[in-house]
């Protein structure tokens, strides 16, 4: 397992920096142009304050529309797929990874749901998961240490329960798989195809299920994978004094969404995701932002020293990273 590989995004000590002191951080929601800016009473359904558009170094990047200023909001998205942790399977909801009770009230087939709603919500993909025998493949990624082919298991029994499209993830950006690594998805393949088959899920239904389309979904969630770590505490947590030492737990689950993955990154970022309660994501602005300005977010742990960022970048994520602080050596 390629460690470093995967976003983490949550360095929760970079919270001492936003200035709570004029404006009450994280409640206010986008008013989406400059002109709807004097329509204070602007719906939460209004657009965020961003558009994707081109950097001239890193590809796709996401800009700010209008000035937003630190500790806004600045939108929330919901992921694609999501899966908690082998090791949290039995103490985060199955769906949204929200913390269970010590006895949770919504279980089904040997998983746990934090409400009906989410019990509701994994009705068809577990439907079509629980026809099949996993344990082959879930220990082959326990004994492996592979978090990513539980995403794809999750993505492909989306599918085929008709939630997802196969090409949902086309979007993203795929990582390039290294030659030792293509045995090794294979194996991946075969064991998830294999456990379908043998489920009686028929031929029509796994025509999606190719190498091919493994080896691309697997590039994508390779590189555009968070590491799900709830934060401790409610938003007025994360804004007293204590802010600058509040943690997060340890990784609950991983989760691919789409808008998130197009922040590129940057060791001193001017943005940051966060999650609250449950696997839906929170980006919120570190300082104040220029209008036009390009919004970044920390794929790594930003405290790790120049060289051990530049040598997880590389990597995890193919790149070598040219941010002002990386620039000075920091
Ligand atoms: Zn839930
Ligand atoms: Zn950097």
């Amino acid at each position: 397992m390629l460690r470093g590989s995967g976003r983490w995004a949550s360095q929760f000590k970079n919270l001492h920096k936003i200035n709570t002191k004029n404006k009450p951080p994280f409640f206010t929601f986008s008013t989406g142009t400059d002109s709807a800016d004097s329509k204070k009473s602007q719906p939460s359904s209004a657009p965020p304050p961003i558009q994707v558009g081109f950097t001239e170094s890193a590809g796709r990047g996401v800009f700010a529309t209008r000035r937003i200023g630190a500790g806004e909001l600045i939108h929330t998205a919901k992921p694609i797929v999501s899966h908690p942790s082998l090791s949290s399977l039995h103490s985060v909801c199955y769906f949204c990874l929200k913390k269970l009770p010590n006895k949770p009230l919504f279980q089904r087939d040997g998983v746990s749901f934090c409400s009906q709603g989410c019990q509701n919500q994994s009705q068809d993909f577990h439907e079509i998961e629980k026809r099949a025998d996993w344990s082959t493949f879930d220990d082959y990624c326990q004994t492996h240490g592979l978090k990513y082919p539980l995403l794809v298991k999750r993505f492909a029994c989306l599918v085929i329960s008709g939630f997802a499209s196969a090409s949902s993830l086309d979007i993203l950006q795929p990582a390039s798989l290294s030659p030792e690594m293509i045995p090794l998805m294979e194996k991946e393949f075969w064991l998830l195809r294999s456990t379908f088959q043998d489920a009686d899920i028929t031929a029509e239904q796994l025509v999606f299920l190719t190498k091919q389309w493994y080896s691309g979904v697997l590039a994508r969630i390779r590189i555009n994978a968070f590491r799900v770590e709830l934060a401790c505490g409610s938003y007025e947590d994360l804004l007293s004094s204590a802010a600058a030492s509040v943690e997060a737990e340890g990784a609950v689950g991983n989760a691919v969404y789409i808008l998130p993955s197009f922040y590129n990154h940057d060791c001193d970022p001017n943005a940051h995701i966060l999650w609250l309660e449950n696997v839906d994501a929170r980006i919120m602005a570190l300082r104040d932002i220029d209008a036009g300005e390009e919004l970044r977010i920390c794929y790594i742990d930003a405290s790790m020293d120049h060289e051990a960022r530049q040598t997880i970048l590389a990597k995890g994520f193919g790149f070598q990273c040219n941010c002002l602080r990386c620039s000075s050596h920091q």
